[in-house]
């Protein structure tokens, strides 16, 4: 009995460090699963994600600076990415402007920024919904803010690795490329990754560029910078037809447009001409009126037929 009584206490001993060592790698698979789940499918620091729809894009807003939302000319999910979390920032002053005035303390962060982008990307994912694209735009334009390279720099990495599917996209006034280290950013990214720059060219002459986007910057000076980048890289072109106090663009402007994305997409350049109609509230909402559907695929039907007389086809698409 003696003889037995340490073999008792050694087997007891190793019992109990077997039962502590397997337990406790129960409760770390258990918690590492867990925290697994709750990154795809929780909230990450307050943010928690919501995909907004098409008739709703306001939560940027509310300082976030990733903010997941279903576009209409993206064709599905675009995870937004805001530069601007505290203000306004554009030398446009457009009337159909879907920024409302609002106040927040948020301030924007690369390392914010990407720990909310790769929690939206996974959130996206776990639930199965392929990422259109990540799509630089938020409270005003992006490439005026002083972290617009470095975070896309960081953009494309995530993309690159965690949602190749995904196409970067830059949504811009065009004021940026007045800039010479802006110009040169975007075309580098164009030519070596495949940026997509959608370039808002809502104006065929001053007039209409006056009333439509109220910039300071003069007409002539933006557009020579346009054709400067569209001769070397390629670009989406965006427009937005509507009416400014009761005033659709006249045939004169319209000629003039058509002229100028003609003489644009000559240059082989154009990947697509984006029609689209005021779908949002805006804070002007008492100058700037939706127009008719009508009047989107007569500007459609006029575009294709000047960039068919001009020997050019580039896809051109409407949404209303
Ligand atoms: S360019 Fe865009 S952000 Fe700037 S005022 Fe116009 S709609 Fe608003």
């Amino acid at each position: 009995m003696k003889a037995d009584f340490p073999v008792f206490y050694v087997t007891q001993v190793v019992r109990f460090f077997y039962r502590f060592i397997f337990l406790s790698q129960e409760r770390v698979t258990h918690k590492l699963k867990n925290k697994r789940i709750d990154n795809l499918c929780g909230s990450y620091n307050n943010y928690t994600m919501t995909i907004f729809p098409v008739e709703n894009h306001r939560n940027r807003e509310g300082g976030n600076l990733v903010y997941p939302v279903y576009s209409r000319r993206s064709g599905g999910l675009s995870i937004g990415i805001n530069l601007s979390p505290d203000k306004k920032v554009c030398f446009f002053d457009c009337p159909y402007c879907e920024i409302f005035p609002f106040t927040t303390t948020a301030q924007f962060s690369v390392k914010i920024m990407k720990d909310e982008l790769i929690y939206a990307v996974n959130n996206a994912q776990c639930r199965a919904v392929r990422i259109q694209d990540m799509c630089f735009s938020g409270n005003g334009e992006p490439t005026l803010s002083p972290h617009f390279e470095k975070a896309l720099e960081a953009v494309h990495d995530i993309q690159k690795k965690a949602a190749p599917e995904a196409k970067l996209v830059v949504i811009t006034c065009g004021a940026g490329l007045l800039r010479d280290d802006v110009f040169s950013c975007l075309q580098n990214a164009t030519n070596s990754y495949g940026l997509d720059v959608w370039l808002k060219l809502d104006a065929g002459d001053e007039a209409w560029y006056r009333v439509i986007n109220k910039s300071a910057i003069p007409f002539d000076s933006l557009i020579a910078k346009i054709k400067e980048f569209v001769r070397r890289s390629p670009m989406t072109l965006q427009t937005m037809l509507c009416s400014v106090r009761g005033t659709l663009p006249s045939d004169a402007e319209e000629d003039a447009w058509n002229a100028l994305a003609l003489e644009l997409a000559q240059t082989g350049n154009v990947r697509q001409f984006q029609l689209y109609g005021k779908a949002r509230p805006s804070a002007e909402d008492r100058f700037a009126e939706a127009a008719p559907a009508s009047y989107l695929e007569k500007r459609a039907q006029t575009l294709k037929e000047t960039l068919t007389r001009g020997g050019v086809e580039v896809p051109v698409s409407i949404y209303t």
